[in-house]
C-alpha cells in the first residue's frame, strides 16, 4: 500500500477498451472506481489498448490521465455505489439512455459457457458474415422425419449450424450393419428405436440441444389398414398434422418414398419449408419444396412467384421413374446428400423471401452472403457433377397439388384415410398414374440419375 500512495503518478494504468471512438470506454470508469476503491489514489495515467483484427492497433489506443475525487462512504460493508452499465435504447422512441444491465449469472455456469464455445465458431462466421443470425437458427424448431443415415448426419449438422430445437421421428430399431452406416449409434444401440437411441447421442455432443425422440410409422398413401390398426394410425396422422403444424422446418429423410407422401401434402397446406434428400447408389438429390398455395390455392405463392415444386412434382421425380429397388449408395453419398439438405436450409431461413424465395441456378449472380439458393440439386459421384434444376409446381402432382390439397381441407383426415385405403383413390383424384409412390419398396431413386452435361455447380 505504500508503494503504491508514492509512485502510482510514475506508473501507467492499461486496460483492455473494446472501444474505437476518440475518448476511452466506459471500462475506464470501473477501473477508475477499483483503482479508487482498492489503493485511495485520486489521479491515474491510463492506456487504452486496442485490437483490429487480433493485431494491436496503437493509432486507436489512448493515453490519458484521469483525476478524481476521492470517495466517501465506500469502506461501509453496506454502501452500494452507484453505478454506470450498458447505453441501451428507451422502448418506443429509441432514444438512447443509460440503463442499469443486470449480471446474467446464468452466463457464467458451466453449461452456458460450454454452449458459447459450441456456437464460437458461428460467431467467428458472424464476423465475416454479419448477416448470420444465430437466434434465427437457435429457434428453428427442425422435425426431421427418419433417423436413419441420413437422419443421423442431418441432426449433427444441424446443431452445428446452431439449431437447438429438434424434433426425430422414426419407426425403426437400430440394426447391426447400421453401426457403421448411420454415425450416431453404437453398438449397444442395436435393437433399440432408432427414435430413443439417437436423443442421447445428440445430447452428448450438444447438451443445449432440446431434443425429443418420436417412435412413430408415419402412414402411406394405398396401404390399406385392418381395422384393428386403424386407431393407430389415425392417431399417427393427428400426430404428424401437430408436428408439422409446430415446426418451422421439416426435413424428410426416410427411407421410403411413400411415407414422404403425407408430410409434403402437410407442409404444403400449411406452408412449411420442407426439404428432401434421398440417394441412389452414386447419385443423390436433394431439393426444398416450394410454398403453398395460400388459402385461396392459388398457382402462385403469397409473394406472386409461380409455386416450385415438391418432391412428388413430375418434374422432380421423372428421374425416379427409373426405379431400382436399390438399397447400397457409395459410402460417402450419405454426408454429402445430408451436407447439401443442411446448406439448404441455412440459406432459405437467411434468405429475405425464405421458403418464397425463387430457384437459383448455377452460374448466376447472387448478392447472398451465403450463395445461391436453389431448388433442387442432383449430384453424381462418378461424374463428379452437381446440376441446379427449376420444377414448377405440378397441377396434377398427388401431394401438393391444389386438387389435391382442397380435398384434405375439405375433408381432413377423412380423405387421407381414402387415400391410405383405397390404393386408385389418388389417382382417380388427379387423374394421373403415379408410379412414384409403391408399395413395399425401399428408396425408389434409381441407380444412377441423369445430371445436366456435367455441369458443375458452385452452389
Ligand atoms: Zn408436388
Amino acid at each position: 500500500m505504500h508503494f503504491w500512495r508514492l509512485y502510482y503518478h510514475e506508473l501507467l494504468f492499461g486496460f483492455y477498451d473494446h472501444g474505437h471512438q476518440d475518448y476511452p470506454g466506459w471500462a475506464l470508469r470501473n477501473y477508475i472506481a477499483f483503482l479508487s476503491l482498492r489503493w485511495k489514489i485520486e489521479k491515474v495515467q491510463f492506456l487504452c489498448y486496442r485490437e483490429r483484427r487480433g493485431e494491436p492497433d496503437l493509432e486507436k489506443s489512448l493515453i490519458g490521465e484521469a483525476s478524481f475525487a476521492a470517495p466517501h462512504g465506500w469502506d461501509g460493508s453496506d454502501y452500494v455505489p452507484e453505478i454506470i452499465g450498458w447505453e441501451g435504447e428507451k422502448a418506443g422512441d429509441r432514444k438512447k439512455e443509460k440503463i442499469l444491465k443486470p449480471i446474467d449469472l446464468d452466463s457464467l455456469n458451466p453449461a452456458s459457457q460450454d454452449e458459447e464455445k459450441q456456437v464460437m465458431h458461428l460467431k467467428l462466421m458472424g464476423w465475416r458474415h454479419p448477416s448470420l443470425v444465430l437466434n434465427k437458427l437457435r429457434s428453428a424448431r427442425c422435425l426431421v422425419l427418419g433417423a436413419g443415415a441420413l437422419g443421423c448426419e442431418v441432426s449433427r449438422l444441424l446443431m452445428t449450424w446452431g439449431v437447438r430445437k429438434l424434433t426425430v421421428v422414426d419407426g425403426g430399431c437400430v440394426a447391426i450393419p447400421d453401426i457403421v452406416k448411420q454415425s450416431l449409434y453404437v453398438d449397444n444401440d442395436c435393437g433399440v428405436p432408432r427414435a430413443t437411441a439417437i436423443v442421447p447421442h445428440l445430447k452428448e455432443r450438444c447438451p443445449a440441444v432440446e431434443v425429443e425422440g418420436i417412435q412413430m410409422e408415419i402412414p402411406v398413401p394405398g396401404n390399406p389398414v385392418s381395422k384393428t390398426k386403424m386407431s393407430s394410425v389415425l392417431d399417427n396422422c393427428k400426430r404428424l398434422q401437430a408436428l408439422v403444424a409446430s415446426s418451422d422446418v421439416v426435413f424428410l429423410l426416410t427411407d421410403t418414398w411413400e411415407s414422404r407422401w403425407f408430410p409434403t401434402l402437410l407442409c404444403a397446406n400449411e406452408n412449411k419449408i420442407a426439404i428432401t434428400a434421398a440417394s441412389g447408389y452414386d447419385s443423390y438429390l436433394v431439393m426444398r419444396h416450394g410454398a403453398g398455395p395460400g388459402h385461396n390455392l392459388s398457382t402462385e405463392d403469397a409473394l406472386g412467384h409461380q409455386r416450385l415444386g415438391c418432391c412428388f412434382c413430375n418434374d422432380s421425380t421423372s428421374f425416379v421413374n427409373l426405379v431400382l429397388n436399390e438399397t447400397v449408395a457409395l459410402p460417402g453419398l450419405t454426408s454429402i446428400a445430408s451436407g447439401k439438405a443442411v446448406e439448404l436450409f441455412a440459406r432459405i431461413l437467411h434468405h429475405e423471401e425464405g421458403i418464397h424465395a425463387p430457384g437459383d441456378i448455377a452460374g448466376m449472380d447472387t448478392e447472398h452472403w451465403l450463395g445461391l439458393l436453389p431448388h433442387q440439386m442432383q449430384g453424381s459421384l462418378p461424374e463428379c457433377a452437381l446440376s441446379t434444376v427449376i420444377g414448377n409446381s405440378s397441377n396434377d402432382c398427388n401431394a401438393c397439388s391444389n386438387g389435391v390439397l382442397s380435398e384434405y381441407r375439405r375433408e381432413g383426415l377423412d380423405f387421407i384415410m381414402k387415400a391410405i385405403n383405397q390404393p386408385t383413390y389418388l389417382k382417380d383424384l388427379t387423374g394421373v398414374s403415379n408410379n412414384v409412390i409403391k408399395l413395399d419398396t425401399c428408396l425408389t431413386l434409381p441407380v444412377s440419375f441423369p445430371v445436366n452435361s456435367g455441369k458443375l455447380s458452385s452452389v
